[in-house]
C-alpha cells in the first residue's frame, strides 16, 4: 500500500476500549498435565462434551494453519463465515453513520448484516461481464465507507474477479476489503492468502461448508493480520465454536486427500452438467463457472424453476436479482442427481 495502514483509525472506539470477558477456559488451559478443573461449573462426568471447547481452538488453528502456510495468530474461526463478517461489521462500522460497499447480484448476506447492524450498503452494480467497476466504486466512498465486499468466485454468478480489478481496490482503498473466498478451492485462481503480508487492509474469509463437504457443523475461517484478528477476537462469543465441529473439522482436516478427490469428481460431474445443458433448447447461456454450481439463462425462469420442483429438483431462481433476469442456478450434484436434473430438463425440453 502507498499509505501507511493504521487499523487503529477504523477500529470503533468503544470496541478499542473494550475488555473482553475471560472466560474460565481463557485464564487457564491444560498444557497435557493432569490438572483438575474445578473452575467452571461444569458437570464433572467425561462424556467427550462435558467440559467447555477451547475458546481459542488452538488445535484447529494449528491444522489450519500447517495447511494454509499461515501463522496462527493470523486466523480467526467463526460459526460459520456469517459470523465472521457480522463480526467484522460489528468491529468496525459504527451504526448510523458508516457504510460499506457491496457489488451486486452477489452474495445476500452482506446486505442482511449491514441492514442488521445498522449500516448503509451502497451498491455499486457489476458490469454485464460480472466484474466490479472500480471507478464508480471509488465515486461512492467517502470517509465514512469501511468496508468493501469482493465475492470471488462470486455467487451466484460464478466467475471469479479480473485479479487486477482487485489489487486495484485493495491498493487505494484506505478501510478493509474482505475477499469472500467460499468457492475458491474449485477455482484455478490462487488464494489470496499469500497477498496478507503485502496488504495490511486485507481480510480474506473462506469455508467449510462448500468445498469442504461440512455445512452441517458451521465453520468459518478468517484470515486478516495479526491486529485486526486480535480486534476480532476480542469481541466474539468465548465459545463460538463447540466441541463436536472443532473435532470433526480437525478430523476432516488430516484427511485432505479425500477433499480433493472430492472436489475433483465435483468438477467432473461441473463439466458433465455443463455439456449435457448445452443441449437443453430453451437454456439460452450457461455463464462460466469456477464454482461448485452454474447460472444459466433460460426462456423464462419462474415457469422452469416451477416444472423443476413438481419434478422434484430444487434449484435457485435468481431472476429477481440485478443483472439476472430469467437465471437459474443449479449446484452440482452427484452423477445421478445432475443426470436425473438433465433428464428431467430434456423432457421439459421435448414438450415446451
Ligand atoms: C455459501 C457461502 C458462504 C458460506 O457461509 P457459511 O456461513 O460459512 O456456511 C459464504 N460466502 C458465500 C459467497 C457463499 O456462497
Amino acid at each position: 500500500m502507498k499509505q501507511t495502514f493504521d487499523i487503529n483509525k477504523l477500529v470503533r472506539p468503544n470496541i478499542a476500549a473494550l475488555k473482553p470477558y475471560s472466560s474460565a477456559r481463557d485464564e487457564f488451559t491444560s498444557n497435557g498435565s493432569k490438572l483438575v478443573f474445578l473452575d467452571a461449573n461444569e458437570n464433572p462426568i467425561e462424556t467427550g462434551i462435558n467440559r467447555y471447547p477451547d475458546p481459542q481452538q488452538k488445535k484447529l488453528k494449528q491444522r489450519l494453519s500447517e495447511i494454509k502456510n499461515i501463522p496462527s495468530e493470523k486466523i480467526l474461526l467463526g460459526n460459520g463465515s456469517d459470523e465472521v463478517l457480522d463480526l467484522i461489521y460489528r468491529a468496525f462500522c459504527e451504526p448510523g453513520s458508516d457504510n460499506v460497499i457491496t457489488l451486486p447480484p452477489t452474495y445476500g448476506m452482506y446486505n442482511v448484516l449491514a441492514g442488521i447492524n445498522n449500516i448503509e450498503s451502497r451498491e455499486v452494480m457489476l458490469s454485464e461481464d460480472f466484474q466490479p467497476r472500480v471507478k464508480e466504486i471509488f465515486e461512492e466512498i467517502d470517509n465514512n465507507t469501511k468496508l468493501i465486499f469482493l465475492c470471488s468466485p462470486n455467487n451466484p454468478t460464478g466467475n471469479s474477479f479480473d485479479e487486477d480489478k482487485m489489487t486495484e481496490l485493495v491498493e487505494n482503498f484506505k478501510g478493509l476489503v474482505i475477499i469472500d473466498e467460499a468457492y475458491i478451492d474449485f477455482s484455478e485462481n490462487a488464494s489470496w492468502i499469500e497477498k496478507l503480508e503485502k496488504y495490511p487492509n486485507l481480510i480474506i474469509t473462506q469455508t467449510l461448508s462448500k468445498a469442504f463437504g461440512m455445512a452441517g457443523i458451521r465453520l468459518g475461517i478468517c484470515y486478516a493480520s495479526k491486529d485486526v484478528i486480535k480486534i476480532l477476537n476480542s469481541i466474539k462469543p468465548p465459545y463460538n465454536i463447540n466441541e463436536l465441529t472443532q473435532n470433526r473439522a480437525q478430523f476432516k482436516l488430516h484427511n485432505l486427500a479425500e477433499i480433493n478427490r472430492e472436489v475433483s469428481d465435483i468438477l467432473i460431474e461441473r463439466k458433465l452438467l455443463l455439456e449435457a445443458l448445452l443441449e437443453v433448447d430453451f437454456i439460452e447461456k450457461i455463464f462460466k463457472s469456477d464454482a461448485n454450481f452454474l447460472l444459466m439463462r433460460v426462456d423464462d425462469a419462474t415457469k422452469r424453476y416451477n416444472q423443476l420442483i413438481e419434478k422434484g429438483i430444487v434449484i435457485r431462481n435468481r431472476t429477481t436479482q440485478p443483472l439476472c433476469e430469467n437465471t437459474l442456478r443449479i449446484t452440482v450434484g452427484t452423477s445421478e442427481e445432475n443426470k436425473k436434473l438433465i433428464n428431467v430438463l430434456k423432457q421439459l425440453s421435448a414438450n415446451k
